[in-house]
């Protein structure tokens, strides 16, 4: 169904993800402003709705600008104006219940969907244009006209909130970088983050283990992050590789199979290497032969072979590449910050333009601290819209 001509709004905003929903919501319940909504799937919130399992992960205990990937302060002056017992509040206000998992990540205890129909709900005065793909966007005299394959819409304001380029199959493109190009916009390429790594021939061993899992400490660079290792058909994933994909380009990670613990402590025991450690056996016996050492009790082992068994506590090497946008929690990369307000997210050279959400060159660890950010930055930009008009 093509749109009728002309359709004008005070606002426009581009994708109806959890950034863009929010803004709506967010614009329409403090505003009489016109907003409408342009997304190319059918519905709202898709990857929203399948965020943690269904469950999304919304937050996190302690979020601050040291858990993203970006320009700190401009991070830290976006979080600041809607942190994330701001959200905690608003969700409690509209009974939507959540469940502390690990001590630090806030899940939806029903289902994801409550806070993408609560978000609707509140963007009620809005109007949606599903099934509506963005071809591209202008600037002229009066304000934006944005290009779709159902027509064409104009705006005063233009919101970007197409997100990032994972997970296609759910609606995602690249066309906020592309739009970005077109205003003369600096930006990122994307790339896959929050994604398993493949491994190099030297370090298929860890293929043997597919299915299995160890707690561990993986550096990459100065950062250093433990949680669960799994170890994968097609290399290593599990929430430590995941939050370390965000920071590794290339070149060496550092694994510590037994993080916290002194491995000579173990070696005083007469047990056999495969059962003294605190690893499962299955791992011990696929690691000693990668090293090439027996498995004989601890206590008979020579220097030489101590050194080559304290790999355990740094074993280093080179990943291959990352599984790739398919697999990939979130896009690394966007819009460049130094271009955006951080009191606004409103373009510093095209006025009434903003950009917000995952397509902004920002990106968080694991951990809900990409929807915080994706909060964040919506209700600081519907905020000052609201000021401003
Ligand atoms: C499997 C998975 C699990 C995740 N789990 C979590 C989690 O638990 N916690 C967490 O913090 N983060 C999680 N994330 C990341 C999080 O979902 C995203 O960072 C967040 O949704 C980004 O919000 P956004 O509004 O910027 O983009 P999106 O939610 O991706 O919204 C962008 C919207 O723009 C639309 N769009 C794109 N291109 C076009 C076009 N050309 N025309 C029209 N519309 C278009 C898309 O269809 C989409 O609806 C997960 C991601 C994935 C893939």
């Amino acid at each position: 169904m093509l749109v009728p001509m002309k359709q004008r709004f005070d606002v426009l905003i581009l994708g109806a993800g959890a950034s863009g929903l929010m803004c709506a919501a967010e614009l329409c319940c403090n505003s009489r402003l016109r907003i409408g909504v342009v997304e190319g799937n059918a519905t709202a919130g898709r990857k929203l709705n399948i965020s943690g399992g269904g469950k999304c992960n919304i937050t996190n205990v302690a979020v601050s600008q040291e858990h993203f990937l970006g320009e700190c302060s401009f991070v830290r002056r976006v979080l600041e104006q809607f942190t994330k017992e701001d959200l905690l509040c608003f969700l409690h206000d509209h009974a939507i219940a959540l469940e502390l998992r690990k001590s630090r990540y806030y899940f939806c205890k029903r289902a994801a969907s409550d806070v993408s129909n609560l978000l609707l709900k509140r963007a009620r005065g809005a109007r949606f244009f599903y099934s509506c793909n963005i071809v591209s966007a202008v600037h002229e005299s009066e304000g934006y006209r944005v290009h779709t394959d159902q027509g064409d819409f104009y705006a005063r304001r233009l919101v970007i909130a197409t997100g990032g380029e994972s997970f296609k199959h759910l609606g995602a493109s690249r066309i906020g970088l592309e739009l970005a190009e077109g205003f003369g916009l600096q930006s990122r390429p994307f790339s896959p983050a929050l994604v398993g790594l493949t491994l190099q021939k030297e370090q298929f061993w860890m293929k043997e283990l597919s299915g299995t899992s160890c707690r561990v400490c993986i550096k990459v660079g100065a950062r250093s992050m433990e949680e669960e290792l799994l170890f994968a058909h097609k290399g290593i994933s599990g929430p430590a590789v995941l939050s370390a994909s965000l920071y590794w380009n290339k070149g060496d990670i550092c694994i510590d199979f037994l993080p916290h613990k002194n491995l000579h402590v173990f070696l005083h025991s007469k047990k056999l290497l495969s059962t003294a450690l605190p690893l499962s056996k299955r791992f011990m016996k696929t690691f000693l032969e990668h090293i090439g050492l027996q498995d004989k009790p601890c206590h008979r082992l020579h220097a030489a072979e101590i050194e080559r068994l304290s790999q355990l506590k740094s074993y280093c090497f080179a990943p291959a590449g990352n599984f790739g946008f398919s697999k990939a929690e979130v896009s690394r990369g966007g819009i460049d910050t130094a271009q955006l307000h951080a009191n606004s997210l409103m373009s510093t050279q095209h006025k009434n333009l903003y950009c917000i959400g995952e397509v902004v060159d920002v990106t968080g660890e694991l951990g809900g601290y990409n929807l915080q950010w994706a909060w964040s930055s919506a209700v600081v930009c519907a905020r000052q819209i609201c000021q401003s008009s």
